[in-house]
């Protein structure tokens, strides 16, 4: 009796074994590549993420990628009508208005968009309510009763995860990378997003395509959604983050890498120049230029996002937050940068010019006296 049941375990375990080698080889594979995600899924990513922040002219373009990268007419109507759910009409209407204008232009330009297919009619006697709820099960990993509100908990399973969950025009990893990208631009839905990070996995999404949405969010999107994205990487995959504050480059640009000056900085800091003399200088978070001096002239700074340091040689650094300004008077010896954990933009320009006027860079501000703020 004793050998058989163990005879039974080793069959049980001979099984289990290429199961998991199989899952493993998938998500190597999937790790070696340089985006994990598809072209058609990171298109899926941006496009829903722009339409719940509201951005119609980056989804314009957006969509047009998508729509090169292999997502079809249809996939792209049904991301973004799914997300009414989470990101309300007004959203969803905007955005598919944006798909319409764009379809009629790239028809136009003599572009043939593939209309890919439609979802399936639901079966006859499709209970919606029965479905949805096992759906959503799947999703959280476990019943999901939202007894305070009856009719909300019934919202959530018989409409969002019976009825348009049932689409199969998207699968349910897909439709968890829409709700994951979107939810990433919403601000305070923090914990939502960290539940549909979770419910992304539960729906197959890999480790690997999940690690690669904060990147792509980041360049095509945002660096606050990609930091909030990030942030609720670090609570279900325990992956490390420091939390930093981010600024809204649609406000102030972030500019191009400040290359000219590169030697003098600490960390990548970022120039948009302006008309006027005006510079807006961009600092990712720890960055600051060396000391230096303003020799005859002098220089305001004007923050106008995040927070960062000035600091006099032999002065305690004073805060730079938006609307702070300083005046350099010409010859004392300074920094100014961000603050470890914050991005931070100020414009810059100087005024009593006189003939001879120069910078004078000097060391980098080492750590000891950057953390001494
Ligand atoms: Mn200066």
């Amino acid at each position: 009796m004793k050998l058989n049941k163990a005879i039974i375990i080793l069959a049980l375990m001979t099984i289990a074994i290429p199961s998991n080698a199989q899952n493993n080889q998938t998500e190597t594979k999937a790790q070696n590549m340089n985006n994990a995600l598809t072209p058609r899924r990171q298109g899926l990513a941006v496009i829903a993420s722009l339409e719940a922040k509201g951005d119609q002219a980056g989804l314009e373009a957006a969509l047009a990628d998508a729509l090169d990268n292999g997502l079809t007419v249809s996939e792209a109507k049904e991301a973004l009508s799914q997300l009414y759910a989470y990101t309300g009409f007004p959203r969803s209407l905007n955005a598919l208005g944006t798909l319409q204008k764009v379809l009629a232009r790239r028809e136009a330009a003599g572009i043939t968009d593939n209309p890919g297919k439609d979802a399936d009619p639901l079966p006859a006697g499709y209970d919606a309510l029965k479905q949805g709820t096992t759906v959503q099960t799947q999703l959280t990993g476990k019943p999901f009763d939202y007894s305070f509100v009856p009719a909300t908990d019934y919202y959530l399973k018989a409409h969002l995860f019976g009825d348009i969950f049932a689409r199969n025009n998207l699968n349910f990893a897909d439709r968890e990378i829409v709700t994951v990208s979107a939810i990433s631009a919403l601000p305070g839905c923090e914990p939502q997003l960290i539940a549909h990070v979770s419910g992304a996995r539960n729906m197959g999404v890999s480790d690997a395509e999940l690690r690669a949405l904060p990147a792509l969010l980041e360049e095509k999107v945002g660096a606050a959604e990609a930091e909030r994205l990030r942030g609720a990487l670090k609570a279900v995959l325990g992956d490390a983050h420091t939390p930093v504050q981010t600024v809204d480059f649609s406000v102030w640009p972030k500019g191009q890498p400040n290359t000219a000056y590169a030697q003098y900085f600490t960390g990548n800091s970022y120039l948009a120049p302006m008309d006027g003399g005006v510079a807006n200088v961009t600092f990712e978070p720890g960055c600051r230029n060396n000391w230096h001096i303003h020799h005859r002239q002098v220089q305001v700074l004007i923050c106008v996002a995040g927070r960062g340091w000035y600091q006099e040689w032999g002065k305690p650094a004073v805060q730079l937050v938006p609307g702070t300004v300083v005046e350099i008077p010409e010859g004392v010896k300074h920094w100014h940068g961000a603050a470890a954990d914050s991005w931070m933009q100020h414009l810059t320009y100087h005024k009593d010019v006189q003939e001879g006027a120069s910078n004078e860079w000097l060391e980098p501000v080492s750590d000891e006296q950057y953390y001494q703020e």
